[in-house]
């Protein structure tokens, strides 16, 4: 009954995606809506999904050569107005200080809608000569955009993230550079979301503002739409230039430096909830799992469960735990063990570790899988390494499976009127060709509701546009975004 009562507490995913999404984030405890409107709590839950995330991609981060650094929340207004593309991209929605100490100050201070404003404004402090570079910095921190929409994780008005932003010699290490960080963004979000992706340059109309060329890595969420995942940028030389960042090289010549920026943040954990949760709510890959097991002792039907039961449960977590496992015991002796399962199985815990009394008669312990809901009786003697195994080959199959469902709903259409019959029932990807006019693209947009999301690289593939029928070099992936 107990049971009954939590499951029709979410919405079914079938039934209303975007309110079972709702659901799932707040009944999971994973945010709440902050006093401002646009502003999300991540609550203990979701930050300890943050931190695993953060965790492994500073490490990816610093293994390709970065270093971590932190700089100011204000930008002067006169730094951000120096890149003209920039400043006219991201003051719509940025949040200004007028007032500080009771006075009103000299010049307005913008609150980071994202830092290469600053932070080059830096760079042509510390750079001098072709030894200082290639410069190859990060930061994790909270940026503000002010956003009229929002959605907790999906779009909020300030969230966390990494700013990569480096400095090269030449054109081509820039690009290198940007590419290398665009398959770092791919191979995390695969290896450890789980989340397959397509990846590929931006159009001109969804490039960063000020950036030469924009390359992002995009899922396909449960509702057929795609989110974007991460994006990488090859600015050129624009914000050296516009901040006059300068180098001598080694011919003691002025020069001026290419530059890149890239950025992930807490977006991603939306994402990861939409590619795996079903109707009974989250599901969590292994590897971000803030509990990778749960353990449900069953208490006897008659005496004292703190006898023989909850002793051998915190056996078993010291085990487990010891062997490296993030293992959590659910010793609330205020709910039913039926209670129990249903609460985690909506946070998404990998694996369930039932005890009861007559399992440990039989010296064994029951896991449940909570992507197949398969019950397998395990031996104690064997527990950790079962255990191990278990988590690996869910990590794997939840990419298979995620893959599978991007496959099913990737199509390539003959017509445009195959392609507006598509986006209007089942959405997911169109591969299509696309004459690259901005004209053409917003009339796409107008009447299907479906934009650019990326050009796949190196795949030359001429055709002619599947709405105007004017040439088009390549295909390109359509889909409706969040
Ligand atoms: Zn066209």
């Amino acid at each position: 009954m107990e049971k009954e009562r939590t499951l029709k507490e979410i919405t079914p995913k079938s039934q209303d995606h975007s309110q079972w999404y709702l659901d799932v984030c707040l009944k999971a405890e994973m945010a709440d809506y902050g006093p401002v409107k646009g502003c999300m709590v991540i609550r203990p839950y979701g930050y300890a999904v943050w931190e695993a995330m953060q965790a492994d991609m500073d490490r990816r981060i610093k293994e390709t050569g970065h270093v971590n650094a932190y700089f100011p929340l204000f930008i002067p207004k006169s730094f951000l107005e120096r890149e003209k593309d920039h400043v006219e991209g991201f003051s719509p929605e940025c949040a200004w200080v007028t007032v500080g100490g009771g006075e009103e100050l000299e010049e307005p201070l913008a609150i980071r809608p994202t830092s290469e404003a600053l932070i080059c404004s830096m760079y042509a402090k510390w750079v001098r000569s072709w030894r200082d570079l290639p410069v190859l910095i990060n930061q994790w921190c909270n940026v503000v955009r002010w956003e009229k929409v929002t959605r907790p994780f999906l779009r909020t008005t300030e969230f966390l993230w990494q700013e990569g932003h480096t400095l090269h010699a030449t054109e081509e290490e820039a690009q290198e550079e940007t590419l290398r960080m665009l398959q770092v963004y791919r191979s995390f979000s695969e290896e450890v979301l789980a989340m397959p992706v397509v990846w590929g340059r931006k159009s001109e109309s969804e490039k960063f503002a000020g950036a030469l060329r924009t390359y992002a890595i995009e899922a396909l969420m449960g509702d057929g739409r795609a989110l974007q995942a991460g994006t990488s940028h090859n600015l050129g030389q624009n914000f050296a230039t516009a901040y006059g960042i300068e180098f001598l090289d080694r011919n003691q010549q002025r020069a001026r430096p290419w530059s890149t920026s890239w950025g992930t943040s807490t977006r991603m954990i939306g994402g990861l909830i939409m590619t795996h949760g079903d109707d009974a709510g989250l599901i969590l890959p292994p590897r971000v799992a803030p509990y990778q097991v749960v353990v449900v002792p069953i208490p006897p039907r008659k005496g004292d469960w703190s006898e023989v039961v909850l002793p051998r449960a915190r056996e078993v977590q010291t085990r487990l735990r010891a062997a490296g496992i993030r293992v959590h015991l659910d010793d609330r002796d205020t709910q039913q063990p039926g209670f129990k399962y249903a609460d985690w199985e909506m946070r998404g815990v990998p694996l369930r570790l039932e005890l009861g009394p007559k399992d440990i008669e039989k010296d064994q312990c029951v896991l449940v899988r909570r992507d197949t809901r398969e019950k397998l009786f395990t031996p104690q003697e064997s527990l950790e390494a079962r255990v191990s195994e278990l988590l690996a080959a869910m990590q794997r199959d939840l990419l298979v499976r995620a893959r599978t469902f991007m496959a099913d709903n990737t199509s390539r259409v003959a017509s445009y009127e195959e392609f507006k019959a598509v986006m209007a029932e089942r959405r997911g990807f169109l591969v299509a060709p696309w004459c690259q006019d901005a004209g053409c693209e917003a009339k796409i947009k107008e009447e299907t509701k479906a934009t650019v999301r990326v050009f796949p690289e190196g795949e030359a593939s001429p055709g002619s546009c599947v709405r105007c029928g004017r040439p088009s070099p390549q295909d390109v992936y359509f889909a409706q975004a969040y």
